[in-house]
């Protein structure tokens, strides 16, 4: 395998100086770290790797003029001049740490993994009807989580076998890394490989999850949707989600709900609106329709000379409060429907009122119909 000239990767001139290598180095690490990186990042990590490498031999004096002199040949383990045999293996996985020193840190690589963690929140979108909205429903769910292993009850061991503190860590979890970096050397906690954190080492994995602590199962869990969810509402059921690790709590259960389209009815906060329609007649002269409410059919007269457009108010018929008692109202607004076409008695009883009203009419009747039209807008 060829291996690209050390200066050359970090884009310097044989001649550059520590302070030279030192910006070089910087800038390439901060352009190929993978975690900027997303979209190729092997790519960057074979890079971070060459760019580091790289940086980690000519930063070095000595390390410097063994490679000026022999080349790649001098990072060979086995090659003995100078005695530095061994510098080819660098371990580079700490990505995070360096990625931490450069962007101001406080990111996940020095948090501690052994403690308890809590499970994570779970989504469930429900759709309900406008009804099951306005007076709550109770509803049966299945959802797939995790849940903690009842076999070994989350530790991760066949039950009756021993767990062992780890000799690695001592059971803190937690190893010590010395690092040699462009800003000198660099003391950097790391979690321990042996255990993955646990500071605990498991003999005999438990049968029942495979020595994960946790399994997968599908749930059925009871939700109570309340009367008076709003589309777009957000139920948490807690401590529903999925398991956590190590003693952590359960994380929670958001049931999101969406509420379909009625045909006729339209939600404003806890009334509902409706229309119905009547003919100028029934308009004018009042009369009595039968409304359909939450409630089914309900009465409701109509007085004499109501204009289109007018709203009733059908108290009690609305949405279940969300908090609190009672309902809000049911409002049917009043649409006129001016008869389209006119059969030649209808015309001249039409007429015949018009010019009770001592209306002018115009030779076209079309006109007259208009006039009617215009008069209910
Ligand atoms: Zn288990
Ligand atoms: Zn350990």
């Amino acid at each position: 395998m060829s291996k690209r000239d050390y200066y050359e990767v970090l884009g310097v001139s044989k001649t550059a100086t520590e302070e030279e290598l030192k910006k070089a180095y910087r800038k390439l690490a901060r352009k190929y770290h993978p975690d900027v990186n997303k979209d190729n990042p092997e790519e960057a990590a074979a890079k971070f790797k060459e760019i580091n490498e790289a940086y980690n031999v000519l930063s070095d004096p000595q390390k410097r003029a063994a490679y000026d002199q022999y080349g790649h040949a001098a990072t060979d383990p086995n090659f003995g001049a100078g005695g530095f045999g061994g510098f080819g293996d660098f371990g580079f996985d700490g990505f995070g740490d360096i990625f931490d020193m450069f962007f101001g840190g406080g990111r996940g690589g020095s948090q501690r993994r052994n403690g308890p963690q809590r499970g994570n929140d779970l989504r469930f979108d429900m759709e309900i009807t406008f009804e099951e909205a306005a007076f709550g429903k109770d509803a049966t769910i299945e959802i797939p989580r995790t849940e903690t292993c009842p076999t070994c009850s989350g530790n991760r061991a066949k039950p009756g076998t021993p767990i062992k503190t780890c000799t690695n860590c001592n059971g803190t979890g937690q190893v010590q890394v010395t690092q040699a970096t462009a800003f000198g050397r660099f003391v950097n906690v790391r979690t321990c490989e042996h255990c993955h954190g646990e500071g605990k080492v498991i003999e005999t994995p438990c049968t029942g999850c495979h020595g994960t602590g946790r399994v997968r199962k599908n749930r059925k869990i009871d939700v109570k949707v309340p009367a008076g969810v709003e589309n777009g509402s957000r139920l948490r059921v807690a401590g529903e989600g999925e398991a956590g690790l190590r003693g952590g709590s359960p994380g929670d259960l958001y049931i999101y709900i969406y509420v379909k389209k009625h045909p006729q009815f339209e939600r404003q906060g806890d009334d509902v609106i409706s229309e119905i329609s009547l003919s100028i007649t029934q308009a004018t002269l009042g009369t009595t329709v039968m409304v359909d409410t939450l409630d089914g059919k309900v009465e409701l007269k109509i007085p004499e000379g109501t204009q289109h457009g007018t709203s009733f108010r059908m108290r009690g018929h609305g949405i279940t409060h969300l908090r609190g008692h009672g309902r809000g109202d049911h409002y049917v607004k009043v649409k006129v429907a001016i008869p389209a076409k006119l059969n030649g008695e209808q015309r001249e009883l039409l007429k015949k009122l018009a010019m009770s009203f001592g209306e002018k009419l115009d030779a076209d009747e079309k006109g007259f119909i208009d006039k009617v039209k215009n008069a209910f807008k």
